[in-house]
């Protein structure tokens, strides 16, 4: 999964979008980039790791300019190599151009195919690469027409940003699979205007969120202002349901709708679909922070039980050095997480998460939490069992990797150790969204139907068809 962010018209574009990559880094830690322009050259700095120990404030100076785009990477497609890093930037003959991609294209290894066929050289091995070639061979003569045309080629999960030394595009794609938001922040220049991912990033930087970008728009920004388009066949909205199951900050909005309502509305629905025995006062609800926390105080004002911090997260897990010589069981998970006795101790426990994946962290945290004292646990998760793999952005291991897609609930249940395990339906994550989308819809034309949402992950129904194909050929080449 990946993160992006543009400015145009501030001073500080650089400054600015090293803040909105910081808000965005949820998204992506494996590298980060920026690339400005002056409106004559575009300049361009990209890291592996973290915004925070890529960017320093030389390295910000040389990105000159007052537009800019951002982008934070968790690889999907392509490997975690500084080559693949983004923005990918590209002289062409008819200037400079970068682009920042968040979502996975479909029909890549094709497209790579066909460019090839005919004489393309690809320097990376990410998908995002193949847009860039599509542009750079159409033949139209406004930027604006190059894009649409290269897109129209193009199928899967897109919000992108392009820059060039005169305009920043940003297009989502027409299924609006992966959000991408509008804003404008007050400068020295007038009202510069901003996107991003999610809104989290307009916080920091004091910009206001104007709207959503809507599904297959194209919005146009310049010297000349904004303008919107729409070059694509409309499709059905597909909005991914798991950004709203996990990946995006519970601060920020989608469509309108607030993430952190929507979570604590799956932990209500949870509880009704699979209520713990209330007992004689001894239940607790506690999550598993961070992802579980909305969650579980849903969870717990339905089933009108006290919610605990019972895991206490410790907020400087980085990489490890010192690993004990002789093993100690569950030291990954204590590092990140460690039981609150006080919290725990001869009660029975609810332990509210958001997903399970492989199963490995749950079942640790099953055992901490038993072994901190627990009478009981049972394991409750605001989202279906993850059964398929994500073909549109979200990084989901394969799927003899995911438990739930071998494993019925029970044998999940008996590899946890847990006492009960329970899962939210489709059918309650999907009404509990949408019950929030509609609430907030100030027009009937506005109103998401059921099947706005992707939930292949969970259901296995692919919104866009996909043919497997071999994995992404890899450089052997190491960048610098
Ligand atoms: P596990 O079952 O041990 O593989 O890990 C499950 C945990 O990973 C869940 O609690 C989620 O919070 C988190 N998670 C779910 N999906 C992802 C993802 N695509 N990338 C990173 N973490 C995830």
């Amino acid at each position: 999964m990946c993160g992006v962010f543009g400015i145009f018209g501030h001073p500080e574009a650089a400054n600015m979008t090293y803040l909105g990559l910081h808000a965005l880094q949820h998204r992506g830690q494996e590298s980060a980039g920026i690339v400005s322009s002056d409106g004559e050259r575009l300049y361009g700095h990209r890291s592996m790791g973290r915004v925070q120990s890529g960017f320093s404030p030389a390295d910000l100076a040389t990105l000159l300019g007052d537009r800019a785009i951002g982008h934070v990477r968790y690889s999907t497609a392509g490997g975690s190599h500084l080559r693949n890093a983004q923005p990918l930037g590209v002289d062409y003959a008819r200037g400079s151009l970068a682009v920042a991609h968040n979502g996975n294209l479909t029909n890549h290894e094709t497209l790579r195919e066909r460019l090839e066929a005919r004489g393309s050289i690809f320097q990376t091995a990410s998908d995002t690469e193949s847009i860039v070639h599509l542009i750079a061979i159409s033949k139209k003569e406004q930027l604006r027409d190059r894009v649409a045309e290269a897109l129209q080629q193009v199928e899967g999960a897109y919000s992108l940003l392009f820059l060039t030394e005169r305009e920043l595009i940003a297009v989502r794609d027409p299924r609006a699979i992966r959000p991408l938001c509008l804003g404008e922040v007050p400068s020295a220049n007038g009202t510069a205007r901003v996107v991003a991912s999610e809104p989290t990033a307009f916080d920091l930087i004091g910009a206001r969120k104007v709207r959503d970008i809507a599904p297959g728009e194209m919005l146009i920004i310049s010297a000349d202002g904004i303008r919107s388009e729409f070059p694509f066949a409309p499709e059905s909205r597909k909005l991914c349901i798991f950004e709203h199951v996990y990946f995006a900050r519970p601060d920020s909005t989608i469509q309108g709708v607030s993430v952190y309502e929507v979570r604590k509305a799956f932990g209500r629905r949870l509880a009704a679909e699979q209520p713990v025995e209330p007992g004689e006062g001894d239940l607790v609800v506690i999550p598993v922070p961070d992802s579980g926390v909305p969650a579980a105080i849903g969870f717990a004002d339905r089933a009108r039980a006290p919610f605990e911090m019972g895991l206490i997260r410790s907020h400087y897990v980085g990489r490890t050095f010192i690993e004990p010589q002789q093993s100690i069981r569950h030291f990954g998970v204590r590092l990140k997480l460690n039981p609150n006795r006080a919290a725990i101790e001869g009660k029975r426990v609810v332990v509210v998460d958001d997903s399970i994946v492989r199963g490995t962290t749950s079942r640790k945290i099953v055992k901490m939490i038993r072994d901190a004292g627990a009478r009981e646990v049972h394991v409750r998760i605001s989202s279906p069992p993850t059964r398929w793999p994500c073909y549109y952005g979200i990084d989901t291991p394969t799927r003899s990797e995911l438990i739930a897609s071998t494993h019925s609930v029970d044998e999940i249940r008996s590899y946890l150790t847990a006492d009960s395990l329970g899962y939210l339906s489709l059918e309650g994550l999907v009404e509990s969204v949408r019950a929030i989308e509609v609430r907030e819809g100030d027009a009937a034309s506005a109103r998401p139907s059921a099947d706005s949402y992707c939930h292949a992950c969970f259901s296995g129904s692919y919104p866009i068809p996909f043919t497997p194909t071999a994995p992404a050929r890899q450089l052997r080449m190491v960048s610098g």
